[in-house]
């Protein structure tokens, strides 16, 4: 598999790929043994360690005796330290350079290294002992770790979206220079990827992403929407920016232009399907009519591990949903009325450019916001649809363009 829907990053052999030669934990019966990459002596960092993908990640690496290089996070300086006195990685990093005297403090005697700061975060993405990514940061912040570990030849398991809303074009680009691996851990685009396995981007006639709706699919009125019922999710428990941006269908937005640039097919033949049990993660809808579902438990577990795991599947600790025990598995379009999230994601991909970076920028502000209690939920909408109108037309814009548009935006609609 070197192509997949024009995406010669995605899925192509890079950077530590498993080796049929090699043995392995995970070859089973007479099929021959791949050895796992972290085999070859390489470590894993995780980026964004603290948060709810961290979480699972670390769960899933623990289980299956993956060394671990680095952990990061913003600033919980203690949840970052007790992780590493449980998981005992090389380096620790902590976001906030103020925080770093603490940090210290707090992994005294564990031989832990502590550092702190952007570029520390690009060195824990980067260095040499490092074979694979997890990307867990939340939104933009993220996109310079990203980059630092593609341009660094790392396998790239991908769960935050925002810079491959941001910079897709770029990052995407920077992959197929360096021969990365891309492995997508969102749910959605996990399950996609595994529906297109050993077919040809010719064959495909649209993806489906399914979303499950949010917590609030069936208020009717959303202008009194409370913090506490936004961060309500029915079926996902994650962390509170994806949670709204669940409830606003804006993750769905996020993930329609991830999709473009993770498979290489333009929004228009992108489609979303609401499918409130989570349990179909996503389809491909192939030009003869099939349809190709890969259906899991919603636990970002299974995901997680695929991407670490690649091209196996193995033994996990995510059990197959008993589809005997479901009321029904159920799928309506989605209200762009009342959720205008979807409309404004294939206007930003239409627009191209910085659009998307704009779309993203303007939704963290006003999440952040509405999460702060200064506005309400109805403001989301209005502030990303108002600064969609402003964002300016630029044709392949550099990074620079990008992370200008990111924090002009954030400028002006910040509150
Ligand atoms: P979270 O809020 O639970 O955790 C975020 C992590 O990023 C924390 O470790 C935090 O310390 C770190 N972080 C936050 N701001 C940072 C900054 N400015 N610089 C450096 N580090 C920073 O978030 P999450 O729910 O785990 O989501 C992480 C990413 O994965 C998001 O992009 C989200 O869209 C994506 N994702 C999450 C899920 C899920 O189930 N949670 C599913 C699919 C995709
Ligand atoms: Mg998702």
């Amino acid at each position: 598999m070197t192509e997949i829907l024009g995406t010669p990053a995605l899925g192509a052999p890079g950077l530590g790929a498993p080796s049929a030669s090699s043995a392995g934990v995970a070859g089973s019966g007479d099929r021959p043994a791949l050895a796992p990459w972290w085999h070859a002596g390489k470590k894993l960092t995780v980026l964004g360690a603290t948060g709810s993908i961290g979480d699972s990640t670390l769960d899933v690496s623990a289980r299956l005796g993956i060394p671990l290089h680095a952990l990061t996070a913003h600033r919980q300086v203690d949840k970052l330290a007790a992780l590493c006195r449980q998981h005992r990685p090389a380096l620790a990093v902590i976001g906030d350079e103020s925080l770093l005297p603490q940090l210290r403090a707090a992994l005294a005697g564990t031989g832990v290294v502590a550092s702190a700061g952007a570029a520390a975060l690009e060195e824990a993405a980067a260095a040499p002992e490092v074979g694979a990514v997890m990307t867990a940061i939340v939104g933009a912040a993220g996109l310079p770790a990203t980059l630092a570990a593609v341009r660094a030849g790392k396998r790239m398991c991908i769960a935050n979206k925002e810079p491959l809303v941001m910079a897709g074009a770029l990052i995407m680009a920077e992959a197929a220079r360096c021969g990365v691996t891309i492995l997508p851990v969102d749910s959605e685009h996990s399950a996609i990827f595994q529906c297109l396995e050993g077919h040809h981007p010719d064959e495909v006639e649209r993806l489906v992403l399914t979303a499950s709706g949010g917590p609030l699919r069936t208020v009717m009125d959303l202008s009194q929407v409370t913090v506490a019922q936004a961060l309500k999710h029915p079926t996902w428990t994650m962390g509170a920016k994806i949670t709204i941006d669940s409830a606003t269908l804006m993750n769905k937005a996020l993930e329609i232009i991830e999709a473009q640039w993770l498979f290489g097919v333009p929004a228009e033949r992108i489609a979303v399907l609401v499918h409130p049990q989570s349990v179909v993660h996503s389809l491909v809808a192939y030009r003869d009519g099939s349809l190709m579902a890969q259906l899991g438990k919603p636990d970002m577990r299974t995901p997680i591990q695929y991407a670490l795991t690649w091209p196996r599947h193995v033994a996990g600790p995510v059990a197959a949903p008993d589809l005997t025990a479901m009321a029904g598995l159920t799928f309506e379009p989605p209200d762009t009325r009342r959720f205008p999230s979807l409309t404004m994601a294939y206007a930003a991909a239409a627009t191209g450019g910085v659009a998307p970076a704009v779309m993203n920028a303007a939704n963290e502000v006003a999440v952040v916001a509405f999460l702060d209690g200064k506005t309400p939920f109805l403001d989301i909408f209005r502030t990303v649809e108002r600064a969609l109108e402003q964002a300016p037309n630029l044709r392949e814009p550099s990074l620079a363009d990008i992370v200008a548009a990111d924090a002009e935006t954030r400028r002006i609609w910040s509150r």
